[in-house]
């Protein structure tokens, strides 16, 4: 366990702490979507309360080293004054940290909240630099990780800066860690994983480790195929990943041995193109013809993965079983969404797109827990540890 803000005296201290405010923008820099704003605001408030002096850094984008001032941190600071009911010091300086910076810092009161600009401005950020994380700590008494998005990079800001400080986490890292961390240490059975998304690749670490924790696991989305064609299914065009299907064959024996049930797909909603405009038809999933690519899970399939979600006591779910962004292929996503949000389990959905998803039907308040990090999750859930939480002090 790691300690928390809760466990260290921060009244009076000058609090550094990593938060993931990568929010997304419209053209004109406008926040679209303000969680991971909101996510934060837990951690910042009980700093405040506190009496801490508090200095928040994060990213934006990938400015790459550059201050670009198309991914400064303005915004983020006026939204977060906003929901803070508070003023929020913001000095937008192209280096991070300069002298006024660092005096502003150290004339901070108890209370007051201040906001560096985006630590990618500087290049040795992402290189975990020494230099610039020795600048960070050399700002405060105090690190706190609460960045869980990007804590499966280690950069100056989520990890450098506490081989300086000492190093605890803020509430919504100890609640991811919480959550996914049970789920897949102590889960309550039947424990259930849906793996979708296009990319085989990326996922296919996470299903062999989950292989060894669940009872059943159910494979939607593109990289179904990859496994349908492993069992020497026709699949047309859909979309193919020729280098891992052994590795799929393998995996569907690794899960028989283990006594571990594999869900995929029976049938598919198909298309020509990959296209929201175009004819659409059902077809069994092992007799795709070769013009055709599955889009989508079909009816039969999703009564299918209902019935295996109906007893389950524990839900992970990671990737949309179907190109969900266009409305012709959305419905088997849709209908994964709301079986979970009837689901007396708890379920919990890794970030990025499945997140995204749930939060587009109006269903993520039906959900024990949504991850704020995709990569970071999906690491997580593989078993490595993080080097963003790996920094921090043991209880
Ligand atoms: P990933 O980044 O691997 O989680 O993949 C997410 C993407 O997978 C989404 O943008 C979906 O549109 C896409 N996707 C899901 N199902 C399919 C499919 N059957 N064919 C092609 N793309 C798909």
């Amino acid at each position: 366990m790691k300690k928390t803000v809760r466990d260290i005296d921060v009244k009076g201290k000058k609090v550094i702490v990593r938060c993931d405010f990568n929010v997304p923008q419209d053209k004109e820099g406008k926040i679209t979507d303000d969680i991971r704003i909101t996510s934060a605001l837990p951690t910042i408030r009980y700093l405040v309360e506190q009496g801490a002096k508090v200095i928040l850094m994060s990213h934006l984008g990938r400015p790459e080293g550059e201050a670009n001032m198309k991914y400064t941190l303005k915004p983020v600071a006026d939204r977060l004054s906003e929901l803070l009911g508070r003023r929020v010091l913001f000095l937008s300086v192209p280096e991070v940290i300069n002298e006024e910076v660092s005096k502003a810092a150290t004339e901070l009161a108890e209370g007051e909240v201040m906001l560096l600009e985006n630590v990618r401005f500087r290049k040795e950020e992402t290189k975990n630099g020494a230099e610039f994380s020795k600048e960070l700590a050399g700002l405060a008494d105090i690190f706190v990780n609460d960045a869980f998005g990007t804590a499966h990079r280690a950069h100056s800001s989520t990890a450098g800066v506490a081989d300086y400080l000492s190093a605890v986490s803020g509430f919504l890292i100890e609640k991811e860690v919480k959550f996914l961390g049970n789920a897949v240490e102590s889960p309550e059975r039947p424990f259930v994983a849906i793996m979708g998304g296009a990319k085989v690749a990326d996922k296919i670490l996470v299903i062999e480790s989950l292989l060894e924790k669940v009872d059943t696991l159910i494979i939607g989305g593109g990289m179904a195929f990859t496994f349908l064609k492993s069992k020497g299914y026709e699949i047309g065009k859909s979309i193919l990943d020729a280098e891992r299907v052994n590795l799929a064959a393998d995996l569907i024996k690794k899960a028989e041995a283990k006594g571990v049930k594999i869900v995929l797909p029976v049938d598919v909603v198909a298309a020509k193109e990959f296209s929201n405009d175009t004819e659409t038809k059902e077809f069994d999933a092992d007799s795709i013809p070769q013009e055709w690519m599955g889009l989508d899970v079909g009816n039969k399939t999703i009564a299918l993965f209902r019935e295996e979600l109906k007893n389950a006591k524990t839900v992970i779910w990671n990737g949309p079983v179907g190109a969900f962004e266009m409305s012709n292929f959305a419905k088997g996503t849709i209908e994964v969404a709301k079986a979970l949000a009837d689901s007396s389990a708890v379920t919990i959905i890794g970030g990025g797109d499945s997140a995204a998803a749930v939060e587009q039907f109006g269903l993520a308040d039906k959900m024990t827990h949504i991850s704020t990090g995709g990569g970071a999750s999906l690491e997580f859930l593989e078993g490595k540890e993080l080097p963003g939480i790996a920094v921090l002090q043991n209880k």
